[in-house]
């Protein structure tokens, strides 16, 4: 029961970051992205499930897709693993591999 309660607060929460996110997709002012780890991911499903701009995909492990997250960061702060985490688009470019 606690469970379904956090979740659907963080899906409250996710709803409310969505429009920011695409806010800041539009404008081209991406500072930063999510990079998930899959030897830590279990595939639980979680950051699919909050993710504002359906930027995850869950086969087994977290896939994310570079040109559509917004680094909004509730994948990082919600994973119990702590298998994603942001890193500068400057430094880390969306092209190339989807994930580390
Ligand atoms: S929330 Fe974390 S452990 Fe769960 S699928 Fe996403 S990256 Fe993997
Ligand atoms: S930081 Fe995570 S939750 Fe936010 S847009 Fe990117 S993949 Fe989705």
């Amino acid at each position: 029961m606690k469970l379904k309660v956090k979740v659907a607060a963080l899906q409250r929460r996710a709803a409310d970051l969505q429009e920011q996110a695409e806010r800041l997709g539009a404008a081209g002012q991406v500072k930063q992205r999510a990079v998930s780890d899959r030897s830590r991911c279990t595939g639980c499903g979680l950051c699919e499930e909050l993710c504002p701009l359906g930027a995850i995909r869950v086969t087994y492990v977290a896939n994310i897709d570079a040109e559509r997250c917004a680094g909004c960061g509730i994948c990082v702060e919600n994973c119990p693993q702590g298998a994603i985490h942001l890193v500068s688009t400057e430094t880390t470019p969306a092209t190339g591999p989807k994930n580390a």
